[in-house]
């Protein structure tokens, strides 16, 4: 690995100073899951690593029925997973989480690293997307939102700029009568990336989809709506021809390329399976609670 100066910043503003000096040529290091297996294949030679986990006060995770769910910056992959409001609150999200790796790498990893890694693949993101979440980030200039739908500009990039940290999360509570759900699909069972992700959140009013959200993952340089696919549900009492045609909107939509994980093919035929399966389920939990 390639020598780099080290710093442990006690506050963000002392992380956000650093940033801003050493411009482009230093890496926050939360988990570490992603940046330091990137440094030790020579993927990413930062000069300096900025340790942000001493920052006191960013390893939160709250709920209330006005703000939603907020995430610090430094709350794991595990903690998400375990916790009984998300489990609760949030399905596709607790369900995403226990996806992700190994108990190992789910004790190390935040959220906020899987977000800010920007991987196509990355399985918090389509939940979190389908679930409206916004992201808070402080840098040299102050603080801002940003919809993460927003957020990713490409594989490996996102709007952050260089002096930026994500300090939060914050996904709405939901609507009574809602649904959600994330099935990942990969070679294996454990320990494998995402050849395909669907995360759909839809909410139910008298009997009728009153809104959905339908997101794609590692289909597409970044995470997608598949918002044809949410016009065909949108407004309308869903029977099993809708849901056909819906999963078969979201397959179109898709843009798959082919890598030792899948062909383009055999992953734009199961974004419609996915799709389907994941509409079908997210619509029976929202017809039961
Ligand atoms: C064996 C293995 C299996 C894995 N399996 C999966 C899987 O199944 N699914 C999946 O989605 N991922 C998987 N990953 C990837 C990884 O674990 C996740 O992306 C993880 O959530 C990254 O979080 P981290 O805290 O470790 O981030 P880090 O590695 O510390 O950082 C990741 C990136 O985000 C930046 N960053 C981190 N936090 C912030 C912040 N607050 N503000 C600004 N920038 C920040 C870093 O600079 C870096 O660029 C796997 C990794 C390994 C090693």
């Amino acid at each position: 690995m390639k020598s780099f100066e080290y710093f442990e910043p006690s506050t963000l503003e002392e992380a956000v100073y650093l940033l801003e000096r050493y411009n482009g040529r230093a890496s926050v290091l939360a988990g570490g899951t992603d940046l330091l297996v990137e440094m030790k294949e020579g993927l990413r030679t930062p000069a300096y690593v900025i340790n942000i986990k001493h920052i006191a006060g960013m390893d939160y995770l709250s709920y209330d029925e006005e703000e939603g769910l907020r995430i610090g910056s430094l709350v794991t992959i595990r903690a998400v997973e375990t916790s009984q409001i998300v489990q609760k609150k949030y399905a596709g999200l607790a369900q995403a989480a226990s996806d992700l790796g190994s108990i190992q790498i789910r004790n190390r990893a935040t959220v906020a690293g899987n977000i800010c890694r920007a991987s196509p693949s990355a399985d918090t993101l389509p939940s979190l997307i389908a679930d409206q979440a916004t992201i808070r980030v402080f840098g040299s200039r102050g603080e801002r939102n940003i919809l993460l739908e927003k957020f990713f500009a490409g594989p490996g990039q996102t709007v952050l700029t260089q002096d930026e940290v994500l300090t939060e999360i914050i996904v709405p509570a939901p609507p009574p009568r809602t649904g959600k759900v994330y099935f990942k699909h990969g070679r294996r069972k454990a320990m494998e990336l995402a050849s395909v992700g669907v995360a759909v959140t839809l909410t139910l009013e008298s009997d009728i989809c009153q809104d959905i959200r339908i997101v794609l993952g590692a289909v597409a340089p970044t995470p997608i709506r598949a918002l044809k696919a949410e016009e065909v549900l949108r407004n309308n009492s869903i029977d099993r021809l809708d849901i056909a045609a819906a999963a078969q909107a979201a397959m179109v939509e898709s843009r798959p390329i082919s890598d030792v994980r899948s062909s383009a093919d055999y992953r734009r035929e199961m974004v419609r399976v996915l799709t389907s399966r994941a509409i079908r389920q997210a619509l029976e939990m929202a017809k039961s609670v």
